[in-house]
């Protein structure tokens, strides 16, 4: 990475501004975390600055709460979480993200001290980039750390606009996932698979098109294999087919092969009357789904299929699930191959919300290489966009 990070200056005993991806599932009626992986995450870069006796304020956004004040949308789990995880008292700010009362708070910080401040998007300017905005929190530090891989993607005041008023560098998550990703593109150890599913075709389509010339496979299973199963001219009955992506699939299909790309589709599929728990199943070939039915889930031939390309490579990059994982009968495909992954000595990359979701709940990610938090920012990134949260950061010399 190109970039400066927390390494590279002085933070000893400075106000360091962290912009922290903090934004984690919360269940429905408790508004318990869920799934505390992107807090874990961003010790590394808390420790370090703890560690220099830095004063160090966190800034997240969580959820979407368009601009206003919502109550289940405070931060104050994560500062729990975060104060069992560090073992050291998290202050959460009052009322704001920003304003005199949480300058007062930061300015009375001492080296190590950790402060939380309020949901970035309980702010309209905050979506906004309004240079106000941005100035106000850039008032409550000496430095800024972009540190939420996960939402460098949007040039939003705590993202970019900060930049314009602080010292920027990276944290050390940032640089991590930038580090991967960069590394899986420029020089990936050769078999490299790219293992594709969810539900849509055209959400990949910049990630396809960045990565053809670089993937020895491309392994296409979940709802977008039936856009490409029907641009061959397959019956797919009631599948998610996106119609106006069928000629992008054909060409996809046409690349792939002249460029000696082995492209796997699903030979078999499982299908399902409707999406549900209740649903009747039928796992068949894919030239047997029927008119009525749709298809839910890769197949057991198929699962064979994939594993044995996969087991021939040394970096998979997997994005997307290969059913409807939600409904745990659909779920077979999905679990077979993160256990497989899991298994592998290949460099192992996994991307995507749902993806990253799946490898968490099944208890699998330390045994992955690295399981990127950003869910849309690591398509984008392989995609070939520049994140903005990025391009923002002082640059490395030399
Ligand atoms: P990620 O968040 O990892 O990038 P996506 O958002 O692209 O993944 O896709 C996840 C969604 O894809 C899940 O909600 C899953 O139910 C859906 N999905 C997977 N296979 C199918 C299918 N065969 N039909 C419909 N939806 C599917
Ligand atoms: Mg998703």
């Amino acid at each position: 990475m190109n970039k400066l990070t927390i390494r590279d200056i002085d933070v000893g005993g400075k106000r360091v501004l962290v912009r922290a991806d903090f934004n984690v599932p919360l269940d429905e009626a408790s508004g318990a975390i869920t799934d505390d992986s992107r807090i874990r995450a961003t010790l590394p870069t808390i420790k370090y600055l703890i560690g220099r006796k830095a004063r160090v304020i966190l800034c997240s956004h969580l959820g979407r709460p368009g601009g206003r004040v919502v109550e289940k949308l405070r931060l104050a789990p994560v500062a729990q979480r975060l104060s069992e995880l560090l073992g050291q008292k998290v202050e959460l700010a009052p009322h704001f993200s920003i304003g005199p009362e949480v300058e007062k708070e930061a300015e009375g910080l001492k080296g190590g001290d950790v402060l939380l401040l309020e949901n970035l998007r309980f702010q309209p300017e905050e979506s906004e980039n309004v240079p106000s905005f941005a100035k106000a929190l850039a008032r409550l530090a000496d430095i800024y750390v972009n540190d939420a891989f996960g939402a460098s993607h949007r040039a939003h005041a705590s993202i970019v606009g900060v930049a314009n008023y602080l010292p920027a560098v990276a944290g050390l998550l940032l640089e991590k996932e930038i580090n991967v990703l960069e590394g899986i593109l420029a020089k990936p150890a050769r078999p490299f698979a790219e293992l594709a599913g969810g539900a849509k075709v055209s959400d990949k389509i910049a990630v396809f098109e960045n990565t053809l010339d670089k993937v020895d496979c491309l392994l296409i299973g979940g709802g977008m294999a039936a856009t490409f199963l029907k641009a061959k001219s397959y019956e797919v009955g009631l599948s998610l087919v996106e119609n106006d992506k069928l000629d992008f699939a054909a060409k996809l299909l046409k690349e792939a092969a002249e460029r000696g790309v082995r492209l796997l589709l699903p030979v078999d599929v499982v299908i399902a009357d409707i999406i549900s728990a209740e649903a009747r199943v039928k796992t068949v070939s894919v030239e047997e789904i029927l008119p009525d039915w749709r298809i839910v889930d890769i197949g057991p031939r198929t699962i064979n299929n994939f594993s044995e390309e996969l087991r021939r490579c040394k970096t998979i990059f997997w994005n997307g699930p290969m059913g409807v994982y939600e409904i745990p009968k659909f779920a077979q495909g999905t679990e077979a191959v993160a256990r497989l992954l899991a298994s592998l000595e290949a460099t192992t990359v996994v991307g995507g919300g749902s993806t990253a979701e799946v490898v968490a709940g099944m208890k699998l990610a330390d045994k992955m290489t690295f399981v990127s938090t950003g869910g849309g920012a690591s398509l984008r990134f392989l995609g070939g966009e520049k994140l903005p949260g990025v391009e923002v950061l002082l640059e490395r010399k030399g």
